[in-house]
């Protein structure tokens, strides 16, 4: 197997154009488990070196969070409250060695069910940059996950920054997993949601769930049903049919029936955690 670590993106195009069965790779931490003992690609590309994949940056449109940017770093970066989730996440993903090594862009691009980044990405309307031989194009998180293990990837391409736009003032967000654990685990289900409100009610909501459908979900039916309530109003505020979206399996970690009645309750932790932190 061969092994690049180009320090230039220009560098990675080019390999990925000469070696079409190359691999791009991040930490490694799903890529490594994954192939186990099966065959290794010819060709590896490690892209954790590349200058113009580093770094979270600030400007008038948003956050721009750069593909080789890793868990820990999103965990020590200065961010407003509206990124609470995406920093709640970050901690849960495996351990502090895994936060260490793995990427958020890694988490995206492997496009599990499971992953833990996705629901706070959704809630802040995050869009992927892929940059290929032809340029680079941008679209939201939720077109570019296409199903298990699926993405909108094209051959020669790789998923070069995540963009995050200018969030409502004030917004909170909070983001609540279930395992059967604390540390370490694979997500059962999980919630992120970013809520902002004006004159004691809520003016705006967001609520994604992930590991309870193929890719994760927002609740449409939910966010606008949250929008003029009072921002101390009880709950609880899922019901069973902002749910019908979802599509929860039975598997080792839990049975659907489970799955659903955990969703509503992490909903509603995570909803009135948002607002608590706006
Ligand atoms: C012990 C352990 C515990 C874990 N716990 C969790 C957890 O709690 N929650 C969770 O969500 N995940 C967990 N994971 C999975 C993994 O750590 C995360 O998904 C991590 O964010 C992956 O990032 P990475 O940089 O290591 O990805 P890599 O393994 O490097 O890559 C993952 C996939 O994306 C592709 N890829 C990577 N970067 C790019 C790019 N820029 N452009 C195009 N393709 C790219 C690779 O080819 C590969 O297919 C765990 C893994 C381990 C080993």
């Amino acid at each position: 197997m061969g092994y690049a670590a180009p320090d230039a993106l220009s560098d990675v195009l080019s390999l990925l154009a000469q070696h079409p069965s190359a691999r791009v790779v991040a930490g490694g931490t799903d890529f490594f488990p994954a192939l186990g003992d099966g065959v290794p690609p010819e060709t590896l590309i490690d892209v954790t070196r590349v200058a113009e994949l580093g770094g979270i940056t600030h400007g008038p449109e948003g956050w721009r969070i750069g593909a080789a940017v890793r868990w820990s770093e999103v965990i020590g970066h200065p961010l407003p409250p509206c990124f609470d989730a995406l920093k709640t996440a970050a901690r849960a993903v495996g351990s502090v060695q895994i936060q260490n090594v793995g990427t958020v862009a890694g988490n995206l691009c492997n496009a599990s069910p499971a992953a833990d980044g996705v629901p706070p990405l959704l809630a802040l309307e995050a869009e992927v940059e892929l940059t290929g031989p032809t340029g680079t194009r941008r679209m939201p998180v939720q077109e570019f996950l296409q199903g298990v293990r699926k993405t909108a990837l094209r051959r020669g391409e790789i998923l070069s920054a995540i963009h995050i736009p200018a969030q409502p003032d004030g917004a909170g967000s909070a983001f609540e997993k279930l395992g059967s654990r604390k540390y370490l685990v694979i997500s059962i289900v999980m919630v992120a949601a970013n809520i902002w409100c004006a004159g004691g009610r809520i003016t705006g909501a967001r609520v994604a769930v992930g590991a309870a459908s193929p890719v994760a979900q927002r609740l449409p039916g939910l966010e606008g049903d949250l929008i003029g309530l009072p921002v101390d109003a009880p709950g609880p505020f899922t019901r069973p049919a902002h749910l019908t979206i979802l599509s929860p399996i039975a598997d080792v970690r839990g049975s659907a029936a489970y799955r659903a009645e955990a969703v509503a309750e992490l909903c509603d932790r995570a909803i009135r955690g948002a607002m608590r932190h706006g």
